[in-house]
């Protein structure tokens, strides 16, 4: 569970802005995204692999679209929870490196999973459409894992990848 739950999520988003009445949200969320790599330089623009759940467990912001009046924030990591680590998650830049070869058989293309920081508009009967907030090598882009499809290598980070703290993690949604 994140810190926020989907009740309190629903509410707050349902509830639009206090400030302005604006039924428009924007939520900024750490979500999952998947990147094909080729000798460690990225060769898509990656797409995202999130869930719903997931969305709302790595929200760390809700404000409003209008009037940036702010109606939810933690400061907390958004991935296990350490106190203050919003700042790190933010800041810092990808503690896993990805190598430009797969260090077992050597294959150039490897696939990353990333923790990337998105901000997304939701209420007005529009489709939130999250918009990345930080590309690969950016502060807040994270590498979380990569794996190799040739030979199935992987290599996953056993710390918080988004603020360092010592794991093990918290089972996410
Ligand atoms: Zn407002
Ligand atoms: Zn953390
Ligand atoms: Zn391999």
């Amino acid at each position: 569970m994140g810190r926020l739950d989907e009740q309190t999520f629903e509410s707050t988003v349902a509830a639009g802005c206090p400030g302005c009445g604006s039924a428009k949200v924007e939520i900024k969320s750490f979500i999952d995204r998947r990147l094909l790599m080729m000798l460690a330089d990225p060769n898509d623009a990656g797409r995202w692999v999130h869930d719903g759940e997931k969305f709302i467990d790595g929200t760390y912001e809700i404000a409003c679209a209008a009037c940036k009046k702010v109606v939810f924030e933690h400061p907390d990591c958004p991935r296990c929870h350490a106190e203050g680590g919003l700042a790190r998650a933010l800041g810092d830049t990808s503690r896993l490196t990805i190598p430009k070869r797969c260090p077992a058989c050597n294959e150039i293309e490897l696939l990353a999973l990333a923790l990337v920081p998105a901000s997304a508009r939701y209420g007005g009967g529009e489709t939130p459409k999250p918009k990345p907030l930080a590309e690969f090598g950016d502060p807040g882009h994270h590498v979380v894992a990569f794996a190799c499809e040739s030979c199935d290598a992987a290599t996953v980070t056993q710390k918080c990848p988004l603020c360092d703290a010592p794991g093990p993690l918290r089972v996410r949604p």
